[in-house]
């Protein structure tokens, strides 16, 4: 399985995402995101999956609803691999 993940989201995977009075901040951004980040696919281990030298998974500007926390701003879209998690009984 796969997502694609608009900048946010990519980046909250990457560097991890932090709520500060009620908006969310991914990585180092000073800008807050459209929402929180990741969130849809909360309890789902994640890969990144582009490749910057070829652009294999990387969308330079896409207007379809990102997978990771259902954001509709237009953008660019990087590919994560999802993984299911197993929970222990
Ligand atoms: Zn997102």
């Amino acid at each position: 399985m796969s997502a694609m993940v608009c900048t946010d989201c990519y980046f909250a995977h990457h560097y991890g995402a932090h709520e500060h009075d009620g908006e969310w901040f991914a990585g180092e951004s000073d800008s807050p995101a459209d929402r929180e980040p990741l969130n849809k696919l909360a309890g789902y281990d994640l890969a990144d999956d582009t490749d910057s030298e070829t652009g294999d998974g990387i969308e330079d500007f896409s207007w379809s609803s990102c997978d990771g926390c259902g954001s509709l701003l237009g953008g660019s879209r990087h590919r994560l691999a999802v993984f299911e998690t197993v929970t222990p009984q």
